[in-house]
């Protein structure tokens, strides 16, 4: 047993220091970046925001949605290849862009993922998700996704430490998915006692990734539109949000009604619900490490977007950032043990 007295800190710990500006006003800032990947070799530019690879998250609707802001989405594993080809076939080009295909490592995600890619070699981003990225068979998965589809952008996790980091980017990943225990809807840390708080797992893992020339995206635990400014802040080069794109019109999740009030179902996707949905019940041998929550109906998730991406573009005008680039460049990071004030509750 060892104990590591370093200090990890959570977006709860920290806020931005404001900075002198010249910046006059948050519609001078651009929230578009643009990076050439590692491995792929291939150039994106948009708005390095990604809806979370959920079923009641990454839909088609929602990518469609999210497109029209130049904001990504990992489309979760579920939809089959016909649903994938009815998809594609009404599409303007222009999705490609803003898509991903999510798979696990299993033989059947392997196969399905396969015939996807060679139905639409346009489809540009794998995203390879396990909860856990620190298997070897992880590791062996990555090196062979990258040998099948050398044209793709694959992201892999997810992981939280640096070594880690590194050995999935050499074994032939371009971004690396950070986060472990975060999430609005994960019990990791309850059932497990496993995790890392988000803000550190980020500054370590950016800093590992950027030193090989890698990407990372901070997956999971923003709450509110401040956490993705710390997020962008602490160095992640992507932001993935589930919760914060629950509830919407395009989210899926079935819709609930009580006493007048609309809510949308919201589920883990290794909660039971989504256990029994996908794969026929809980395996005996393994928790659920996810909860079903019920989220209020928020309409179109185009406000939710205004609202996140408003928030991140005076961020970067408290800090004096013209463009999302520089946030990180200028964020000092205070710690500090208040948050807002919730005398009048939310
Ligand atoms: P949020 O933005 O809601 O805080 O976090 C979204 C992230 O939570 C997802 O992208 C994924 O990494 C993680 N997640 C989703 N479902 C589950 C689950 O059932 N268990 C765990 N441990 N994490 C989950």
């Amino acid at each position: 047993m060892r104990i590591e007295n370093d200090l990890k800190l959570g977006f709860k710990d920290v806020m931005i220091r404001p900075k002198r500006s010249t910046l006059q006003s948050r519609s001078q800032v651009s929230l578009e970046r643009s990076f050439t990947f590692r491995n792929s070799q291939k150039t994106w530019s948009g708005v390095p925001i990604i809806a979370a690879n959920m079923d009641t998250v990454g839909t088609f609707e929602m990518a469609v949605s999210l497109a029209r802001h130049k904001i990504l989405t990992a489309v979760h594993k579920h939809y089959s290849r016909e649903e994938w080809q009815a998809f594609l076939a009404d599409q303007p080009v222009s999705i490609f862009n803003y898509i991903a295909l999510s798979t696990g490592i299993g033989e059947a995600d392997e196969e399905k993922i396969a015939q996807i890619i060679s139905d639409h070699p346009q489809i540009q981003f794998l995203c390879i998700d396990v909860a856990n990225g620190y298997s070897e068979h992880f590791v062996a998965f990555v090196k062979k996704m990258r040998q099948n589809f050398p044209e793709q952008t694959i992201i892999a996790g997810n992981v939280v430490t640096g070594e880690m980091v590194e050995e999935l980017i050499l074994a032939g990943a371009d971004i690396i998915k950070v986060g472990i225990g975060p999430g609005s809807v994960c019990t990791t840390r309850i059932k497990t006692g496993v995790g890392y708080p988000q803000l550190s797992a980020i500054i370590e893992c950016a800093d590992a990734a950027h030193g090989l020339g890698g990407h990372i995206i901070s997956d999971g635990g923003c709450k509110i539109p401040g956490d993705v400014s710390k997020a962008f802040g602490g160095g992640a080069d992507f932001v993935m949000l589930g919760g914060m794109f629950a509830g919407h019109d395009e989210s899926g999740g079935e819709i609930v009604e009580e006493n007048g009030k609309k809510y949308r179902l919201f589920y883990g996707m290794s909660s039971q619900t989504a256990m029994e949905k996908h794969s026929g019940g809980i395996a005996e041998y393994r928790a659920s490490e996810g909860k079903t929550v019920r989220v209020s109906y928020k309409g179109a998730v185009e406000s939710t977007v205004k609202d996140i991406l408003g928030g991140v573009r005076s961020t970067c005008t408290y800090v004096g950032a013209s463009q999302l680039r520089e946030l990180s460049k200028r964020t000092t990071f205070i710690r500090v043990q208040e948050q807002e004030n919730q005398i009048f509750g939310e």
